[in-house]
């Protein structure tokens, strides 16, 4: 315990100095770091190299951390970098988009904000992948950089949701030991049978954060935001999960297959899957959980097939697949949750076993 808050002291100590490394512009120490240590890539491209001070190193090992502290309320756009500070709330771009990013949106990898913009308009070109579509929908948002905004501002986390632009100590010490809360949703995403990647594309869908045809046509990106899996209705997320008649022919059938009347309506899924008596039900629980994240991964990858690659799959392929993707994650827990995976798998068959697939 006592090493633990050491440890934590050590953190908050190293935090600070990199927080002033982006408030005190005008001290000797951060005027000489810029200037014989990060020169042109900036704190976030330099990496720690056995040329620099114990002192150097540490703080550099410690950025990664600070990342998830700081933010940048933008002004004028020329002092936040487009690829690594966050400005969008996405975290660092050059993340959250991959390393093609530079490539597909044309914006040099140390750029500033700035050069994203010209005159009044944000200067970008169109989505090239989902994260992409997602980046743009968030700048979309944000007022372009001028000079009447003032200077790019930093900030710090002060707490779970709120940023300002002083450090405290005792409340990154804080944010530091806290948990992360638990939302009433958390054990759909995090099961035994979950898979992160599909977990991802699960916790956008519940904060209703996927760029769904509905927002990109608010924000002017596009003109027809009818759903292309049916045609019959805008695309938002209650309509895709599960309103819509492909979404619902997929995933009603394997959902009624555990449990009475599954919802239509991802967000009652949770209350749902709740109110199901506790006894003998904990595997179909887990199945019903299971279903739930690899329909909404299916039913959104056929919707961006449809979209990117101009390729679509009717309902019951989707249905075949979502059936062998359930199998084979079932299967690959044979090493790690279950002993006896073929009873978990004879459970998948005797449950599925009334389900009319194609
Ligand atoms: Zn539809």
């Amino acid at each position: 315990m006592g090493i633990r808050r050491l440890e934590d002291f050590n953190t908050v100590f190293r935090l600070k100095s990199i927080w002033l490394i982006f408030k005190e512009s005008g001290s000797l120490w951060v005027a000489w770091l810029k200037r014989h240590i990060f020169k042109r890539k900036g704190l976030w491209g330099t990496k720690p190299s056995p040329k620099h001070s114990w002192g150097i190193r540490k703080l550099l090992m410690f950025k990664h951390k600070a990342a998830d502290f700081l933010h940048c309320r933008l002004g004028d756009g020329n002092t936040a970098l487009f690829w690594h500070d966050n400005w969008t709330g996405l975290g660092p771009l050059i993340k959250y988009v991959g390393v093609e990013g530079p490539k597909l949106l044309r914006i040099p990898l140390y750029a500033k904000v700035k050069a994203a913009s010209k005159g009044l308009e944000w200067n970008l070109p169109g989505a090239r992948s989902d994260r992409i579509q997602v980046a743009l929908t968030r700048i979309s948002a944000i007022p372009v950089p001028s000079s009447e905004s003032g200077k790019d501002c930093f900030e710090w986390k002060a707490t779970a949701t709120e940023y300002r632009d002083t450090f405290s100590s005792s409340a990154t010490w804080k944010l530091i030991r806290q948990q992360a809360p638990v939302v009433p949703w958390h054990s759909m995403i995090w099961f035994s049978l979950s898979t992160p990647r599909l977990s991802f594309i699960q916790w956008l869908v519940l904060l209703h954060r996927l760029p769904t045809r509905d927002r990109l046509a608010r924000w002017g990106l596009l003109d027809n935001p009818m759903c292309v899996l049916c045609q019959l209705a805008p695309e938002s997320h209650s309509h895709l999960f599960f309103d819509c008649c492909y979404s619902r022919d997929v995933w009603i059938p394997f959902a009624s297959a555990c449990f009475q009347s599954p919802p239509l309506d991802v967000d009652q899924c949770s209350s749902w899957l709740a109110a199901q008596p506790q006894a003998r039900s904990s595997t179909r629980k887990s199945f019903a959980k299971l279903i739930l994240q690899v329909a909404i991964y299916l039913i959104w990858s056929e919707r961006n097939a449809r979209i990117f690659k101009g390729e679509s799959s009717p309902a019951e392929k989707t249905r075949l697949t979502l059936d062998r993707f359930a199998r084979d994650i079932i299967l690959s827990r044979k090493s790690s949750t279950s002993a006896h995976p073929w009873s978990l798998m004879d459970d998948w068959l005797l449950v599925t076993s009334t389900i009319q697939i194609l």
